[in-house]
């Protein structure tokens, strides 16, 4: 099995150290990021399996990086980092959806055993979206990051993909603009990158998925606003 990624946001340096160093000890991938704005960009970005978060960044703070991730990604794993004594934060962090905290300073064991609980709880946890089915017999398996077409062809989608889709199901029923998925999908980077880009993503998408040019079903174009999700059923 591939090693889980934690992605680390913390601006002091010699914290940081610490925190990549015991992780990478105990044979966790690291991503490091060193302000808010490379923590959040990389935080829906960047393909991990858990954040360590640093809850006072410089750029954009902690708990703007949670909400946005969690709009994102509902069901990635967030560990917040927060001072000794401030409670006020540690509950703000919960209540915005992290689903731990480690109090800084701590030790690395302890560290590690909340690394290691929370990414087992979210093992079991179900994601938000498993499988995407339509009438004719075609499916895609978000978590296998797979297409299965009604001839029992398979093809294989890219994390990004994966991921338009996934947004797409999570907001069922509703019209997505290519801005909003660029935010949300690409992160930040979406600055930088034309909405354009959404359209050759989705054209590819389209094409693995073997939709009807006229009548497709996973992918709905609607004119003005952007892409939504159609006629299929969202496991
Ligand atoms: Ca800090």
């Amino acid at each position: 099995m591939k090693r889980p990624t934690v992605l680390v946001v913390e601006d002091e340096p010699a914290i940081r150290r610490g925190l990549v160093d015991a992780l990478r000890f105990a044979h966790y991938e690291v991503i490091e990021a060193e302000d808010g704005r490379v923590g959040l960009d990389r935080a829906v970005g960047a393909e991990v399996d858990l954040i360590l978060l640093d809850l006072m960044l410089p750029e954009i703070d902690g708990l703007t990086i949670l909400a946005e991730t969690r709009k994102a990604r509902p069901t990635l794993p967030i560990i917040i980092l927060t001072a000794k004594g401030s409670e006020d934060d540690r509950v703000a962090g919960l209540q915005g959806g992290a689903d731990d905290y480690v109090v800084k300073p701590f030790s690395a064991r302890e560290l590690l055993a909340r690394v290691d609980a929370v990414l087992r709880r979210s093992a079991e946890r179900p994601r938000a979206v498993e499988q995407i089915e339509a009438d004719d017999g075609r499916a895609v398996s978000i978590e296998r990051r797979e297409v299965s077409l009604a001839d029992g062809e398979r093809r294989s989608l890219t994390d990004r993909e994966a991921q338009i889709l996934e947004f797409l199901a999570v907001n069922a029923g509703r019209a997505v603009s290519r801005r909003e998925l660029l935010e949300r999908v690409w992160g930040l980077d979406a600055r930088r990158l034309e909405t354009r880009t959404i359209d050759m993503h989705v054209a590819r998408l389209r094409d693995k998925l073997g939709e009807d040019k006229t009548a497709p079903k996973f992918v709905v174009t609607v004119r003005g606003k952007g892409y939504m999700l159609g006629e299929v059923e969202v496991k």
